[in-house]
C-alpha cells in the first residue's frame, strides 16, 4: 500500500494550558538520528551539565538531547528573582535579566548556534550537541538499548541519561479549580520560561494576586512580585500553613522573623492558613480560607511542591523511591547498566547522609557532571556535597548544604548584619549570580583554616549565646543536627563561607561547642 501522506506543518508544542507556545523541531522525527553514543533525555540544567562533561572526557562525543520543551537548555532560578527587577517590560521576550549588581545576563546556557541540528549531528566531525525540542521520550527498552519517542519511532544508544525534573503538585482544591473552566486562567502554576511569561503578563495587569506556598518558589516569587510593584499599588497575599517563611527548612524563630522581612518587601503573608475553596467571581477568583474568611484576587500562584517526573519508570521497569520518590540510583547515579539519572527525578545514595532526593540547582549541576563523567567511562562515586541558595530580594539571602530540615534540632549563631552582608554586596563583589559558581571562584574560596588560625579567631571576638526572642537575626550560621552529628548548615546572609561548611559536613565530628565551630565562619568580621 501507499505510505500515508505526512503534513508539512510540525506539529505545536503546547503550554500546560494548551496555548501554542512553539512547533516540534526537527518537525519529523526522520530528522532525528536513529542511533547515537549519548542520549540525555530532558532539556534541563542537569542535562546540559552532563553534556558538557561527555565533552570534556570525550571531545569528539556525538551527544542527543531530547526535550519536551520548546526552548534549548536554561536555568530556572532567575525566573523567581533577578528576572523580576529588570525594569525592561520586554524582559519577557528577551529573557534576560540584571544580577544584583546590575550587570546582563542571558537565561540560556547557550545561544542558539552553539547547538548542531539534529539531521547534522552523525556527521559532524568534531561532535557536538543537538536538541530534539517538543519531543519526548516515552519508553526505554533498557536490555536493547532502545528509546521510543512519542510518534513511536526509536533511538538506540550506547548510553542514557535521564534528567526529566520535576512538575508542580497541586492540592485537591487546586486540582478541582484548574478544571475548571470559569477558574483556569486565574489558576498558576510556575515552572518554566511559558509560565514566568504567563504570570508575568498577568502581573502587570492585576490590582490583587495572591501566592499559595510558604516554599522556596511561593517566598521568592511573592518578594518579587513585592519589589516589582514598587509603586504599591497591588495587594499581594502570601498564605501558607507553616508559621513563617521557610518554615520546613528554617527554625521557627528565624522563619517567623524572615516573615517580617517579607512583609517589609509589601507582602501581606497569612501564616498558619490554608485554602479550602476556591470560586470563580466575575473575572477573579476568591479563596476560602482555613480561618473562615475569604479574599478576592486576579490569579493565584499555586507553590505547594513537585512531583519528580518519573513516568519512565512505570513503562520501563525501573524503581521509584517509595518514600522520597525519584528514580533510585546507586551511588555512581545509575539505575541499569548504561542507564543514569540525575537532577530532581534522582534518588541517590548519599555513602555520608544516606538516602536523598534533592531539588536544587546546585545538585542538578554536581549530578548532571557527575553522571556525564561516568557515562563517559569514569566510575566517580557522589561524594561532592551540592549546596544551594535562595534570596528574598537584593537584601536578604541564605546558602546552604546538607540536610537542612526544621525538624532537627538546630542550634543558630547570630551577629549583626552589615550592608556588605547581603545577595547584592556579593555579586557586586563577584560579578556573578549563581551562587554555586561563586562558591569555586579562587580569590573568593575561604580555605579551611589551620590550626593557627582557628586559635587566632578564637580569641578574637565573643560569639552572641544561642538566639532570644526579639534578636536581630541579621546574620548567623545555623547548624542542623542528627544524632549530635552536623549533617546541616544555613550561612544566613553569609556568603563565600561554604567551602568551610562543606568541611565541617565532611568531618561528621560530635562537637560539644558548636560556638567553636561557628567562629570559623568569621561572621563578625567583614
Ligand atoms: P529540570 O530543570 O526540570 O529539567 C528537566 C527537563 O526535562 C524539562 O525541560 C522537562 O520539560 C523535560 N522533560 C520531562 N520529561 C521528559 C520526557 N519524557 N522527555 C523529554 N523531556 C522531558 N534551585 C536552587 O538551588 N536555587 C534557586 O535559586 C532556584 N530557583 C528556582 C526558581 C524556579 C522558578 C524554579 C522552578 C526552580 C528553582 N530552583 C532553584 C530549582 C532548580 O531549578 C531545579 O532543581 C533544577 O532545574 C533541576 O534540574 P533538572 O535538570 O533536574 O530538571
Ligand atoms: P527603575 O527605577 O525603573 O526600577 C524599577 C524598580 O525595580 C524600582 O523599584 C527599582 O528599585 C527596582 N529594581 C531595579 N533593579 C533592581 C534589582 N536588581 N533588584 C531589586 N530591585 C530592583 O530602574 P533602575 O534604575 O534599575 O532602579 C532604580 C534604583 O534601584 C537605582 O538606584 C538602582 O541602583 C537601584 N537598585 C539596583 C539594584 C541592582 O543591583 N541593579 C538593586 C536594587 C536597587
Ligand atoms: P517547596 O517544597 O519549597 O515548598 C512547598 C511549600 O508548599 C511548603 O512550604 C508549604 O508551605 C506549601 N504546602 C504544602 N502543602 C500545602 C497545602 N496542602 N496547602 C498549602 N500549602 C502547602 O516547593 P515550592 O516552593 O513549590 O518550589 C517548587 C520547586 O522549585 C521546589 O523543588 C523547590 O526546591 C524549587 N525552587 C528552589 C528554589 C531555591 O532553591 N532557591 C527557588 C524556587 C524554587
Amino acid at each position: 500500500g501507499r505510505a500515508p501522506k505526512k503534513s508539512r506543518q510540525p506539529e505545536k508544542i503546547k503550554s500546560r494550558k494548551g496555548n501554542t507556545v512553539g512547533f516540534k523541531d526537527p518537525g519529523s522525527s526522520q530528522d532525528i538520528p536513529k542511533e547515537v553514543p549519548y542520549l540525555l533525555i530532558g532539556g534541563g540544567t542537569a542535562s546540559f551539565t552532563a553534556f558538557r562533561a561527555i565533552k570534556s572526557s570525550d571531545p569528539t562525543a556525538k551527544v542527543l538531547i531530547v526535550s519536551n520543551e520548546p526552548y534549548f537548555p536554561y536555568m530556572r532560578p532567575p525566573l523567581s528573582k533577578e528576572i523580576w527587577f529588570n525594569p525592561d517590560r520586554d524582559v519577557a521576550k528577551s529573557l534576560t535579566f540584571k544580577q544584583w549588581n546590575g550587570s546582563e545576563r542571558s537565561l540560556f546556557y547557550e545561544p542558539e548556534d552553539f547547538y548542531i541540528h539534529c539531521k547534522d549531528l552523525l556527521e559532524s566531525e568534531n561532535g557536538g550537541v543537538a536538541v530534539a525540542r517538543g519531543w519526548s521520550i516515552k519508553r526505554l527498552d533498557v536490555l536493547n538499548k532502545v528509546a521510543v519517542l512519542d510518534d513511536g519511532e526509536q533511538v538506540k544508544y550506547e548510553k542514557c541519561l535521564i534528567a526529566t525534573g520535576a512538575t508542580p503538585r497541586l492540592t485537591p482544591v487546586f486540582e478541582v479549580a484548574l478544571a475548571d473552566e470559569n477558574l483556569r486562567n486565574n489558576i498558576k502554576l510556575f515552572r518554566n520560561i511559558d509560565d514566568f511569561k504567563d504570570v508575568f503578563e498577568a502581573f502587570e495587569a492585576a490590582k490583587a494576586v495572591a501566592v499559595v506556598g510558604g516554599g522556596f518558589l511561593g517566598s521568592e516569587l511573592a518578594c518579587a512580585f513585592g519589589r516589582r510593584d514598587h509603586k504599591k499599588l497591588k495587594v499581594i497575599y502570601q498564605i501558607f500553613p507553616e508559621s513563617g517563611n521557610m518554615g520546613k527548612l528554617l527554625p521557627e524563630y528565624l522563619s517567623m522573623w524572615t516573615s517580617e522581612k517579607v512583609r517589609a518587601e509589601g507582602v501581606q503573608v497569612v501564616p498558619k492558613t490554608e485554602i479550602v475553596g476556591a470560586k470563580a467571581k466575575n473575572d477573579q477568583v476568591e479563596l476560602t480560607l482555613s480561618s473562615g474568611k475569604t479574599l478576592l484576587v486576579d490569579f493565584v500562584v499555586v507553590s505547594v511542591g513537585v512531583e519528580p517526573n518519573t513516568e519512565l519508570a512505570e513503562t520501563s521497569d525501573l524503581e521509584v523511591d517509595p518514600e522520597l520518590g525519584g528514580y533510585l540510583v546507586n551511588t555512581e547515579l545509575q539505575a541499569r547498566t548504561d542507564l543514569y539519572i540525575a537532577g530532581d527525578c534522582a534518588c541517590f545514595y548519599d555513602p555520608r547522609l544516606g538516602r536523598r532526593r534533592i531539588e536544587h540547582h546546585d545538585h542538578a549541576v554536581v549530578s548532571g557532571r557527575l553522571a556525564g563523567e561516568n557515562m563517559a567511562g569514569a566510575r566517580n562515586p557522589y561524594l561532592h556535597q551540592s549546596m544551594f541558595w535562595s534570596d528574598l530580594g537584593p537584601e536578604v539571602g541564605y546558602e546552604a548544604i546538607g540536610i537542612v530540615d526544621s525538624s532537627l534540632p538546630t542550634v543558630g549563631v547570630f551577629a549583626k548584619q552589615s550592608v556588605n552582608d547581603t545577595p547584592q554586596a556579593v555579586v557586586e563583589k563577584t560579578d556573578e549570580f549563581d551562587r554555586s559558581k561563586t562558591e569555586q571562584l579562587p580569590q573568593e574560596c575561604e580555605k579551611y583554616l589551620s590550626e593557627e588560625e582557628k586559635s587566632k579567631l578564637k580569641d578574637s571576638k565573643k560569639l552572641l549565646p544561642n538566639p532570644i526572642d526579639g534578636e536581630d537575626y541579621g546574620k548567623g550560621v545555623i547548624f542542623y543536627l542528627r544524632d549530635d552529628v552536623v549533617v546541616g548548615i544555613v550561612l544566613w546572609n553569609v556568603f563565600n563561607r561554604m567551602s568551610i561548611a562543606r568541611q565541617v559536613l565532611k568531618d561528621q565530628k560530635k562537637y560539644d561547642d558548636l560556638n567553636e565551630v561557628a567562629k570559623l565562619f568569621n561572621i563578625h568580621g567583614e
